[in-house]
C-alpha cells in the first residue's frame, strides 16, 4: 500500500511539475513519518523513499537509532525547543525549522559539541508566513536578521526557508502565501544572498503541493498522502 502510495504522489508530482516546465528531479519529497512505526519507514525506504521528516525530536531520535542500518535522510519539521534541540542534531536531521537567534545558537553548540568540530548540518529558516499566533517561525520582519546571524555560525549551512501557511482544505488558498515567500526567498538572495544564494523552499503538503509546485517549492512535506490518516 505504501508503496503505491508513493508512486501515486510522484506521479502527482510529475505531472505539476510539467504544468509549469520544471523538472520534477528538482523537487525532494520528504515522506512525513511523525507517530507512524519504524517497520513503515523501513517499507518506504525499500520502495526507494529516501528523505523522511519528524515533527517530535525524541521521536525523531528514537526512530534514526531504530533504523539506523538504513541511510535515511532525516529532516526535523517540528517546532524545536531549546531543550530538545540535541536530539536533532543526534540524528543529523536537516533542521527546517530554525525560527530564532537562540535556536539557532544552541544547535551550533551541540553540533559542536555532538558531531564535533568539522562538521554543518543544513537548515532552514521557518518564516511565519500567515502571522499566525498559534504558529511558530520568525516573523517576515526579523527574517533578514536571523539569517545573516545563521550565515556567521560555522556549524549550520542554512540552505532556505520553509513554512506552513495557514490551514485551508482549498489548496488555492495556500497560493498567496506560497507567492509570499518566494518573494522573500527572492530578495534576501537579491541582497544578503547575492554571491551565494539560497537553494530551497520548504512547502506544500498532501493537500496542497501541487499549488506550491507551481510556485517553485523545492521540499515538499507529504505524510497522510503516503501513510495514510495520523
Ligand atoms: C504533519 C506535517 C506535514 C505533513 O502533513 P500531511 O497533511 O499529512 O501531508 C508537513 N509539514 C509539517 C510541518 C507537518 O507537521
Amino acid at each position: 500500500m505504501i508503496t503505491d502510495n508513493i508512486s501515486h504522489v510522484r506521479q502527482r508530482i510529475k505531472v505539476a511539475a510539467a504544468q509549469t516546465g520544471r523538472n520534477p528531479a528538482d523537487i525532494k519529497l520528504v515522506a512525513v513519518s511523525k507517530t507512524k512505526p519504524a517497520a513503515l519507514i523501513r517499507e518506504a525506504f525499500t520502495a526507494g523513499q529516501i528523505a523522511f521528516g519528524e515533527n517530535y525530536a525524541q521521536e525523531l531520535r528514537d526512530k534514526s537509532r531504530e533504523i539506523g542500518d538504513l541511510p535515511i535522510e532525516w529532516h526535523f519539521i517540528g517546532h524545536l525547543q531549546r531543550n530538545k534541540v540535541k536530539y536533532a542534531v543526534e540524528a543529523k536531521a536537516v533542521i527546517e525549522t530554525v525560527d530564532s537567534i537562540e535556536i539557532a545558537d544552541e544547535l551550533a553548540r551541540q553540533v559542536k559539541t555532538k558531531l564535533g568540530e568539522n562538521t554543518a548540518l543544513s537548515c532552514l529558516i521557518e518564516v511565519n508566513i500567515g502571522d499566525e499566533k498559534s504558529k511558530s517561525g520568525v516573523q517576515p520582519n526579523l527574517l533578514a536578521e536571523l539569517a545573516k546571524h545563521i550565515s556567521s555560525l560555522p556549524q549550520l549551512k542554512l540552505k532556505g526557508l520553509m513554512i506552513i501557511p495557514p490551514y485551508d482544505s482549498d489548496p488555492e488558498k495556500s497560493r498567496p502565501y506560497f507567492q509570499k515567500i518566494r518573494r522573500l526567498f527572492d530578495e534576501l538572495n537579491k541582497t544578503l544572498f547575492a554571491g551565494k544564494p539560497l537553494t530551497e523552499l520548504s512547502m506544500g503538503m498532501s493537500h496542497d503541493f501541487e499549488v506550491a509546485i507551481e510556485e517553485s517549492s523545492t521540499i515538499i512535506r507529504v505524510g497522510t498522502a503516503i501513510f495514510g490518516e495520523r
